[in-house]
Formats: structure tokens, C-alpha cells, sequence
């Protein structure tokens, strides 16, 4: 089955909630992962989480979920495209045990870029235990509408999966919000995951009906490019990169996302700066 997200919502309920499957995706970004099981946990749990995330939003060019800290966990980043392309990857210190638990100054980043030079909204919460909490807690501080997340990555069988649920302002009891989100806390794994949703959702709330909307289809993709990355060596400066090159003989840039490499040799160089030396100014 191709990776998909799925918005759902109770039509007498406020509440909404979608479910995402990214067994691709996850497979891909694992590809060429030689970190540990932890964070290779992590990246199917944040890449969940960010294509739950973006169902919530109407309009944006990319959304991108970060966790960093000052620990054994530099770095775990995901980030989705309006047209469903997602990547992700991780940076950590080797040989040290990833805890989020124990992660100092460890805090996780929301930030959605709408495009067209519209300026970036960015959302900040402390990291919690596990990427849920912490995407339940960014709800909880930062949003009028509380949400709760559980999320499902096992590296061995490259499954990631998650569902989400909003309440959203309108007449609820406490106490039913309280039974919704134990629905999705409890159970394993299993349980919820591989019942089809049409299946699942009605027991959340007997009686109730729910409404499922047509999936929107995921994928891995990344938007890394030749032309990008010499526009961040443009950006270095000729200087540096001609340091570099004499260094190293060649200047090679692995994509940390896709791993994708691209080598310039001496030859590239000169033609990346010459352009730039040589283009009319316009004003
Ligand atoms: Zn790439």
C-alpha cells in the first residue's frame, strides 16, 4: 500500500483526527541509516508526526518538525511538502546513549513556511519523553485546541504509522475527550495499526459517525539539487571553497537527507565563480 494521510472528524463531535501510513517512506530514509535502533525509532515517529501535523494546515510550501539538543541527539529533522513529499534525517553523537528523557536543552521546532516570500511561522516547546508528548504538549501550550498523538515506528519491520485527534472548540464533555484519547493511548501497537480505520474509528465513539475523507498520498522526496548546492557553495564564498579545493582535490557534498552526492571538481569550481564574476549587473 502506497504512504497516505487521512483526515477524519465526527460529525457531532468537535473533533478531528487523521491517521497517516508511511511504511515507503520510513523504508527509504532508512536505506542508508547505519545510526541506532533509538534513533532510527525517532526518524519514523517525527516523520508521523509531521504528516499528522500537516493536515492541520490549510496552505503552506513545507512544514518542518526539529528536535535538538545540546546531547546525544543533535539533530532529528522531518519535513513534508504541500504535494506530500517527505524527508527526514538525524544527527547524533556516537557511542552515547538517545534518551529524549535526558536530552538537555533539548527542545522541538515547528516551523511552516507558507512560500512566496511569506514570512515562516515557527511554534517552540521544551522536548518531552517521546516525539508525541511532545507534539501533545507544543498543542497544549500553543494552540487554543489540545491534540493527542500516538505514534508507531519499528525499524526491524520499517513500518511508521500514527493517528492524531483535535478537539476542537464547540460543547464537549471533559470526560469524552478524556475516553478519546485513552482510545488511541492504550493498547499495542498492533492493535491499532493494523485494523483498516473504517474499522477502528467507530468503536472510538459507538454511536457516533464519523466521516473519513479521501486519502492524500505521501512519498519520499527531497529537494536537494545540483543548482542548490551550488548556490550554497556561491554562498560560502570563492575563498573558502577554493580552500577547500585545494585541500581536498574535489569538493563532494552529500544531501543528509537522501545521501545524494555531488562532486564539483576544480573545472566546476572556476565555472561556479566565473558565472558569478561574469554576470551583468542589472542595476
Ligand atoms: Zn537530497
Amino acid at each position: 500500500m502506497p504512504d497516505f494521510s487521512q483526515r477524519f472528524h465526527w460529525e457531532t463531535l468537535p473533533v478531528r483526527g487523521a491517521l497517516c501510513r508511511l511504511d515507503e517512506t520510513y523504508g527509504r530514509v532508512l536505506r542508508d541509516f547505519q545510526g541506532p535502533p533509538p534513533v532510527a525509532r525517532l526518524l519514523g515517529e517525527i516523520l508521523a508526526g509531521t504528516a499528522l501535523l500537516a493536515t492541520t494546515q490549510n496552505s503552506y510550501e513545507r512544514l518542518i518538525v526539529q528536535a535538538q539538543s545540546q546531547g546525544a541527539l543533535r539533530l532529528l529533522v522531518a519535513e513534508i511538502s504541500q504535494a506530500g513529499g517527505l524527508r527526514a534525517y538525524a544527527r547524533w553523537q556516537e557511542g552515547e546513549p538517545v534518551d529524549l528523557a535526558t536530552l538537555p536543552d533539548a527542545l522541538l521546532a515547528i516551523t511552516v513556511d507558507p512560500g512566496l516570500d511569506r514570512e515562516r511561522y515557527q511554534g517552540l516547546v521544551t522536548l518531552r519523553d517521546t516525539v508525541a508528548e511532545s507534539l501533545n504538549a507544543y498543542f497544549a501550550e500553543s494552540e487554543q485546541s489540545p491534540a493527542f498523538f500516538r505514534l508507531m515506528a519499528d525499524p526491524q519491520s520499517r513500518q511508521a504509522a500514527g493517528y492524531f485527534v483535535q478537539r476542537l472548540p464547540g460543547v464537549m464533555e471533559a470526560a469524552d475527550w478524556q475516553l478519546l484519547t485513552q482510545f488511541f493511548a492504550v493498547g499495542p501497537d498492533a492493535a491499532l495499526f493494523n485494523m483498516a480505520p473504517e474499522d477502528l474509528l467507530p468503536q472510538a465513539f459507538p454511536g457516533e459517525s464519523v466521516r473519513l475523507f479521501p486519502p492524500q498520498a505521501l512519498s519520499f522526496s527531497c529537494s536537494c539539487s545540483r543548482q542548490r548546492v551550488a548556490d550554497m557553495l556561491r554562498a560560502l564564498g570563492q575563498e573558502e571553497v577554493e580552500e577547500t579545493l585545494a585541500e581536498q582535490g574535489v569538493i563532494s557534498v552529500t544531501c543528509e537527507y537522501c545521501r545524494e552526492s555531488y562532486r564539483f571538481e576544480a573545472s566546476d569550481v572556476a565555472m561556479l565563480f566565473k558565472e558569478e564574476n561574469d554576470g551583468a549587473r542589472l542595476h
